[in-house]
């Protein structure tokens, strides 16, 4: 029985998401056989929704009538929980929407995000635990970044990346639904399970690209040394970027979808590292999957984001780390580089008569730029929302 008062605030009424398309396409069978008996037994009640397309679950998010839940649950992989956050924080009430807590029950592919919830100690990325967790009512504050590229405002939860990494996850992605042929052995291995990512970084790593362009970043206290001072902010065109995004914050009278931080970045001091990159990571949790951790040190809700640069490495020691992600520990490499960072702002170029491109940016998921249009983006660490 859940009273009124009941301190640590367990959930009475959830909006339950679910993606019947995620990971094996299970989500179905595991909420009926072992979340709902789960929740009903704890008294709890729930509205199920199904997403029946890519982006329904923004609209549920957009639409919903957030009063009538304790929480909005997704039974999915982190795509739906993407979609979620965005669709809160482009609602005109999104200072309320954000305080409604999110749950994730593992059900996808990649599910990094229940499974930083639910801490890195061995086993306890399992449906039954996500499920007690969010029927005790546990809840943290988690950062979420903006990311900005030119009018397109978007909200990111888990991690940008930009180049190596970035292209394994797109085309692994891209060949779990493209046939080819010539990839059928790949689909088949990645089919049974994480082998197969690796499979394509071990392709990748054999026809290594590097990526030109450069990062300007507003380092968190303990690593200001790291890059360069940027001293022509001409360069980096920060200024335009800011001044035209923080004005949003402030200028309309009416209530308005998130606009971004308030940060008075202009004042702060920028540093940059020029490319060419091989990888760059940007983490705000320390899972981007159940096997992988490429930020051991990301944390939930203390302002910053965790950068992680690959500049030079041999092939070994590329194959080296790829193989150790999975615990963190490819992060002791001489290659990598590792800080935190209020800000960034990540421009891809191609320079004539070079032969590397800009790469493909990555933002949970989603490519938001690449192949010959380089596109930069700044990126910066919004509201907290409540997990
Ligand atoms: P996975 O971890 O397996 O990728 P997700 O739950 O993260 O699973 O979902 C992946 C994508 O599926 C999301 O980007 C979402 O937009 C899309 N999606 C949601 N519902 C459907 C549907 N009914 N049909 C096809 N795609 C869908
Ligand atoms: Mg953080």
């Amino acid at each position: 029985e859940v009273s009124d008062e009941d301190p640590i605030g367990r959930p009475k009424k959830l909006c339950v998401v679910l993606n019947p398309f995620s990971g094996k396409k299970s989500a179905r069978k595991i909420f009926q056989n072992e979340i709902k008996p789960l929740l009903e037994a704890a008294g709890v009640l729930f509205d199920l929704k199904e997403t029946e397309r890519q982006n329904h679950a923004h609209e549920i998010a957009y639409k919903l009538d957030i009063l009538q839940y304790d929480g909005i649950v997704c039974v999915s992989g982190d795509g739906i929980l993407v979609e979620i956050v965005n669709g809160l924080l482009n609602r005109k009430d999104w200072g309320t929407a954000i305080k409604v807590p999110l749950g994730v029950i593992p059900a996808g592919t990649g599910n990094g995000m229940a499974k930083s919830l639910l801490d890195s100690a061995d086993d306890l990325c399992t449906v039954p635990n996500a499920t007690f967790t969010i029927i005790r009512g546990h809840r943290r504050a988690l950062d979420v970044a903006t990311i900005l590229q030119n009018e397109k405002k978007s909200f990111n939860v888990l991690s940008l990346t930009w180049g190596l990494v970035a292209d394994i996850d797109i085309e692994s992605e891209r060949y779990r639904w493209m046939g080819s042929a010539r990839m059928d052995l790949y689909k088949y291995l990645h089919f049974k399970g994480r082998i197969g990512n690796d499979l394509m970084a071990l392709f990748r790593v054999l026809n290594l690209r590097k990526y030109n362009g450069h990062i300007h970043f507003i380092p968190a206290p303990g690593f200001e040394a790291y890059g360069d001072p940027v001293i022509h902010v001409d360069d980096c065109k920060c200024e335009v970027l800011l001044s035209k995004w923080s004005k949003g914050g402030n200028d309309n009278t009416e209530q308005c979808k998130y606009m971004g931080p308030e940060v008075a970045m202009e004042r702060m001091e920028w540093r940059s590292i020029d490319g060419p990159f091989i990888s760059v990571l940007v983490h705000n949790v320390p899972f981007s999957g159940e096997d992988y951790m490429p930020a051991p040190k990301a944390e939930f809700a203390d302002g910053y984001l965790d950068v992680i640069i690959v500049k030079d490495s041999p092939k070994s020691g590329l194959l080296e780390m790829m193989l150790s992600m999975s615990d963190g520990s490819y992060i002791k490499s001489p290659y990598i580089l590792y800080f935190k960072v209020k800000a960034l702002r990540l421009q891809p170029s191609s320079r004539v008569g070079q032969p590397t491109k800009g790469g493909i940016i990555d933002s949970d998921g989603e490519v938001i730029a690449g192949g010959d249009q380089p596109e930069s983006c700044l990126m910066a660490y919004g509201p907290p929302i409540q997990m």
